[in-house]
């Protein structure tokens, strides 16, 4: 999902009462309602898979997400691939601390910043029984621990300097989860948002919505809060005034007003891409449209356009799965 190409970029280090002003939105003027805005997001959406739902298979429901919806865009049989190696693949170091990093956040959150933030986040993932997070956990080897746990130490440390304590009236939600069903429930698109703060309310934009990031700053992430932001609407049937990313590594907070002509070419965008899920969910062959991130893609060694594209720009290519098991040299063109 490429994300709506007008939208503004931007953020930068916000902290404390500065922070608390920006997620209030203190001095940001307040879009006017837009009567009927959730209904033409839900056309836009319905009108993107329309007829192709016909072509579904009985039972078979789609599912997206802002990660699939991602891949999908990028590539279809990138995608493909991805599923399929996630089923198998374990979880890395990383991808553990960015889950416990949603806990931690929401102990700060709520004004408990933990001592020891590995040990609070794993606590609150067994009284959850969050038994993935758990799993994942045991199933890192003593290095990628020390790393998790690292990362995590770190950018507790950062959120607790940075974070300011939010007055009740903030109302905040964390981990929400969002769901929208589309062509009589055919289409589920699905979310969790990391806070909501505010009240939505028809007369005047109330809710602020912030999707927190472990990693460094994306183009994507603007992408994905307007996911949010689409879902939000269409849950309350009134768009939240404000939506972005604050990013755990730097304090850096990157939020957008949430004008309607946004909203609504971020549903075109869902649209492009659900249309797309719908057709290989049908049985559609998945398209291959190489990309900078084929060098990341499990079907990279077998995938000749792929190979070319990455050869093109000078990425290591891992061997193609036609290679010969004993290394012999045969002659492969991209000499790597
Ligand atoms: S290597 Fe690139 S082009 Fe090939 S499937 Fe993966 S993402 Fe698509």
């Amino acid at each position: 999902m490429p994300g709506p190409g007008a939208l503004p970029t931007g953020g930068r280090a916000v902290a404390g009462a500065e922070l608390l002003q920006a997620l209030r939105g203190a001095g940001r003027p307040r879009p006017a309602p837009v009567p009927g805005l959730d209904r033409r997001l839900r056309e836009i959406l319905e009108a993107g898979i329309g007829e192709e739902l016909a072509s579904l298979p009985a039972g078979v429901v789609v599912r997206a997400t802002k990660g699939t919806l991602e891949e999908v865009g990028r590539c279809e049989a990138g995608m493909v691939a991805r599923l399929a190696a996630r089923a198998t693949m374990p979880a890395s170091a990383e991808m553990v601390a960015g889950s416990l990093l949603d806990r931690v956040f929401a102990l700060v959150v709520i004004g408990r910043p933990a001592a020891d933030p590995v040990g609070a986040a794993l606590e609150m993932a067994d009284a959850e029984a969050d038994t993935g997070l758990l799993a994942s956990w045991s199933s890192l080897v003593p290095e990628e621990r020390a790393l998790a746990t690292q990362l995590v130490t770190e950018m507790a440390g950062s959120l607790a300097a940075h974070w300011p304590a939010l007055p009740h009236q903030a109302l905040p939600r964390l981990q929400e989860p969002l769901r929208v069903s589309l062509g009589g429930g055919r289409v589920l698109l699905t979310g969790r948002v990391d806070l909501l703060l505010g009240r939505p309310a028809a007369e005047r934009a109330g809710v602020t919505l912030i999707d927190t990031k472990s990693g460094h700053p994306r183009h994507q992430d603007r992408a994905d809060a307007w996911w949010y932001a689409v879902l939000e609407t269409l849950r309350h049937r009134v768009p939240p005034f404000q939506v972005g990313s604050y990013y755990l590594r730097t304090g850096w907070l990157d939020l957008a007003t949430v004008e309607a002509d946004h909203l609504l070419a971020a549903a075109e965008d869902i649209a492009r891409a659900l249309l797309q899920l719908v057709r290989l969910a049908a049985g559609a062959l998945p398209q291959l449209s190489p990309n900078p991130l084929c060098g990341w893609c499990p079907a990279l060694p077998g995938c000749a356009p792929g190979r070319a594209y990455s050869l093109e720009r000078g990425d290591y290519l891992p061997p193609r799965d036609d290679d010969d098991d004993d290394g012999a040299d045969d002659g492969d063109d991209d000499g790597r």
